[in-house]
């Protein structure tokens, strides 16, 4: 059940598709303070489950959004939305505001955060763009910095990477690269990157500006475990454009070759051997990390 009959989990009770609402004056809504997740669903298995939720409360103690439930309380109910909705594969989207409040920017006037699931089916790039790879830009836009909004929070304010997204977009391009104010690889608007050169792995640092994906991960362990070497260090441009084999990694776009940037093709410009050996390890374990419904 989705689409039109799905329905929308907000504090403990579901409403229909066109009646989940929050307050206009839900700090979320008036100025992107909140934080969310997006979580997959594989198989009737919900991925890293624990694991997105332990991020959630990252975000949360990031922002100092006092949560008023229990990680187990949480899991709960992304279990019981999926069930409600009788998916078993789809996409989970789940949301906490600070809640409503007066007008002005402090968070204290704020008492009651509203916990929202979505549990609908997911729109993933093309089959296409998996068997011949994506293509992308590197945009003027800067990822956030550290010292501003920490990339790693998961925060309702996304403008910094759909003005990405909207400069990729006016050029041409569905996907983007950010750079970090340091001029290294930070990531994609939401997506994690890698590259294969001589064989070796190379992801950059979170330190350079990515939130810790789930699916980045999970290529980690997934190298590890076929005995890929793996190197977790800064990138530049230069070091994708020269790559070997570049993919992307995102929740929704799970594992997706990159094969040109900047207009310099990448390796051969087709999705390359490394790349498709971890696609194929992902896709096997994918169903088996995470909570059963
Ligand atoms: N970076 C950003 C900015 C993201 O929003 C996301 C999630 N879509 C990712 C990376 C990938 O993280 P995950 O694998 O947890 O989805």
């Amino acid at each position: 059940m989705h689409g039109k009959n799905m329905k929308v989990y907000i504090n403990g009770k579901y409403y229909d598709k066109d009646d989940a609402k929050v307050s206009v004056f839900d700090h979320g809504f008036l100025y992107g303070d909140g934080i969310f997740e997006g979580i997959r669903l594989y198989s009737g298995n919900v991925f890293k489950l624990d694991k997105h939720i332990d991020r959630l409360f990252r975000s949360a103690k990031a922002i100092m959004l006092d949560m008023p439930w229990s990680k187990q309380q949480i899991i709960d109910a992304v279990c019981d939305a999926c069930r409600t909705n009788g998916l078993q594969d789809g996409y989970i989207r789940l949301v906490v505001s600070r809640g409503r409040g007066k007008l002005g920017l402090s968070p204290f006037s704020c008492e009651d955060p509203q916990l929202v699931i979505i549990a609908d089916e997911i729109q993933l790039y093309p089959k296409e763009l998996y068997e011949c790879g994506l293509k992308a830009l590197t945009v003027p836009t800067r990822r956030n910095s550290q010292a501003a909004l920490p990339p790693m929070v998961k925060s309702l304010n996304y403008l910094n990477n759909i003005l990405a997204k909207i400069e990729a977009h006016n050029s041409g391009y569905e996907e983007c690269l950010l750079l970090n104010n340091e001029g290294y690889v930070a990531e994609c608007s939401g997506d994690n990157v890698f590259i294969v050169f001589d064989g070796k792995l190379i992801t950059p640092p979170i330190s350079c500006g990515s939130l810790g994906g789930m699916t980045r991960g999970t290529v980690i362990e997934l190298a590890k475990k076929l005995g890929i070497e793996l190197l977790e260090t800064p990138i530049t441009r230069f070091d994708i454009w020269t790559a070997d084999e570049c993919f992307l990694t995102g929740t929704a776009a799970k594992l997706i070759p990159l094969v040109e940037l900047d207009k310099r093709v990448i390796g051969d410009g087709k999705p390359g051997e490394i790349t498709k050996r971890l696609i194929e390890a992902f896709n096997e374990v994918a169903p088996k990390i995470g909570v059963h419904l």
